[in-house]
């Protein structure tokens, strides 16, 4: 598992920085967003340091895919059944601020949306 010591994220994950945890196991840590944009928001991290989807190499499909299909597992878990989003954001053109990647995962109700 590769570390880097002046990511925030990696200091998340080693526990000297706390965080709201959803979920974690040897691979992957989710944790509430301290800006949350929707009622429930959290990120979903590999616990080794890679800075962002274009690091991403074929060794790390597996870990890839147990991100994607944790999301809904996590949200049926919170309780929310009406549907979310899951995004990643790469790089300065992709609205990227740590550079740790990290999925969001963003959902429950959306009282200003209509119907
Ligand atoms: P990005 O723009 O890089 O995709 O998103 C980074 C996210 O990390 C933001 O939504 C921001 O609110 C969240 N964030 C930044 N610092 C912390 C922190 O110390 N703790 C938690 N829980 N979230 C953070
Ligand atoms: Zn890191």
């Amino acid at each position: 598992m590769h570390t880097d010591p002046d990511c925030l994220f990696c200091k998340i994950v080693a526990g000297q920085i706390p965080s709201k945890k959803v979920y974690e196991d040897e691979d992957v840590l989710a944790f509430h967003d301290i800006h949350p944009w929707a009622p429930v928001h959290f990120l979903i991290i590999p616990k080794t340091h890679i800075a962002t989807m274009a690091d991403v190499t074929p060794a790390e499909q597996a870990l890839m895919g147990k991100m994607m299909i944790l999301a809904p597992q996590l949200m049926a878990q919170l309780g929310v059944t009406g549907g979310f989003r899951q995004i990643i954001n790469t790089g300065r053109d992709g609205g990227q601020e740590v550079y740790h990647l990290h999925m969001h995962v963003i959902g429950g109700p959306r009282p200003w949306a209509k119907g």
